[in-house]
């Protein structure tokens, strides 16, 4: 007897599955949402969970040993953005919470100053949300709007400077359009009118040079996976002299700033880190710049694509589009069939079928805004996970038009 004969619908579908799994090639390019960690990360940040474990407030060895590293990692991710000094780095949770600690610590230190404060329409939610909950105890928030490739001009936010402002937040670059901002130049402004000035610097820090003094700014939120570390881990730099008013109190870790026994683990590793991204971030940027824009040059020959956000002042390894007539939601399960991982947007604001506020900040209507790709490269990306995309994504985009009552019928 041939042996389909035994093979029942359900098996077979086991079977196909199974072979589909093995065959199939599979592409990570959501490495904006979560990065792997890297195997040298991991590899030093072993040790630390049951072999060295000293806490670094303790005296004995154990605790000295603790210290040391709890040092040696801030060294490295002061170094990795140009910091005078490690001291002006403080460990955090991850960059939602320092985006946290510097708004509402600025805005709380600040207050008998001034009540006025100046962000832009396409922050993250975690700048956006805090900074509206501080609008609810009487803060005046200003969003600058941003042209069509999300970038924000530097003179709009000084000509809206008025002398109750005391504090400026931009991010660095925006993760879901990949539009890198006008850092130096808007910190240039903060400083000169003496007002503070906040970076969200998530998706840049370990992607393109960042440099805190060069471009003046007060206050960095770093994150540690959009660099390869792990997760749950992050840093916020204060400029030696800016004072804050700390939330975490309790046993006044972090020079008081954020109270709390410190996550050696995750902080070595966050160091480790920090280092590989300094050493490796210009070859590793030009081999992503390569592989976006082999991307994005053949993503845009299909028919009514466009590229979303800036398309040089951008982040290496962002390639963000949107279709017109079809669902990036749409997209990104039948990519995910396919064996690829991508996404329509922030990670953060996936799960309301909102369009994202960005590209609506951008000027694009919801249908539009609706279509969105966003295909984010990491260090382990090649030239055959490239191919892969650019044969799959042609073959999607027509498959959904060919449903889609929207597209024009030829
Ligand atoms: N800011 C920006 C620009 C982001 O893209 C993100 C998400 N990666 C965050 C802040 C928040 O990071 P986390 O969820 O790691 O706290």
């Amino acid at each position: 007897m041939p042996h389909a004969t035994y093979l029942n619908v359900k098996d077979l579908k086991a079977e196909t599955d199974a072979f589909k799994e093995e065959k199939m090639r599979q592409v990570y390019m959501d490495h904006g949402s979560a990065s792997p960690v890297d195997a040298r990360v991991i590899e030093a940040m072993m040790p630390y969970f049951d072999k060295e474990i000293g806490n670094p407030s303790s005296l004995h060895s154990a605790g000295r040993k603790a210290r040391r590293e709890l040092e040696a990692a801030r060294g490295h991710v002061a170094d990795l953005v140009d910091a005078p000094g490690p001291k002006s780095i403080i460990f955090t949770s991850g960059a939602t919470e320092s985006n946290n600690l510097a708004l509402r610590g600025a805005a709380m230190r600040y207050k008998d100053k001034g009540n006025h404060i100046i962000t832009t329409s396409v922050e993250h939610m975690s700048v956006m949300n805090p900074l509206k909950d501080l609008q609810k105890s009487g803060f005046e928030i200003t969003h600058i709007p941003v042209d069509r490739d999300g970038l924000v001009s530097a003179e709009q936010i000084k000509n809206t400077i008025t002398d109750k402002t005391i504090l400026i937040s931009v991010m660095y670059a925006n993760g879901e359009v990949g539009t890198v901002q006008p850092i130096k130049e808007i910190g240039e402004i903060a400083s000169d009118k003496k007002i503070l000035f906040h970076v969200d610097g998530t998706a840049a820090v370990g992607k393109v040079p960042v440099n805190v003094e060069d471009e003046h700014i007060d206050l960095l939120s770093i994150s540690s996976n959009d660099m390869g570390g792990p997760k749950g881990a992050g840093a916020l730099y204060i400029k030696q002299g800016v004072r804050i008013m700390p939330f975490m109190l309790g046993g006044g870790q972090e020079f008081g700033m954020r109270s709390g026994s410190e996550n050696i683990p995750f902080i070595v590793g966050m160091g480790k880190a920090a280092e590989l991204a300094r050493k490796e971030m210009v070859d590793e940027g030009a081999h992503l710049i390569r592989l976006r824009d082999r991307l994005i040059d053949n993503l845009l020959k299909i028919e009514y694509s466009y590229l979303t956000g800036h398309r040089t002042k951008r982040l290496p390894n962002n390639a963000s589009f949107r279709f017109s007539f079809i669902e990036g939601e749409s997209i990104i399960l039948q990519l995910n069939d396919m064996g690829i991982t991508a996404s329509t947007g922030s990670a953060c604001s996936t799960k309301t079928l909102e369009p994202s506020h960005v590209l609506i900040a951008m000027g694009l209507r919801h249908e539009e805004a609706h279509g969105s790709l966003l295909l984010t490269l990491g260090k382990s990306s090649t030239d055959e996970d490239v191919d892969h995309v650019i044969e799959s994504v042609p073959e999607v985009v027509s498959r959904l038009r060919a449903l889609s009552p929207l597209y024009p019928k030829k």
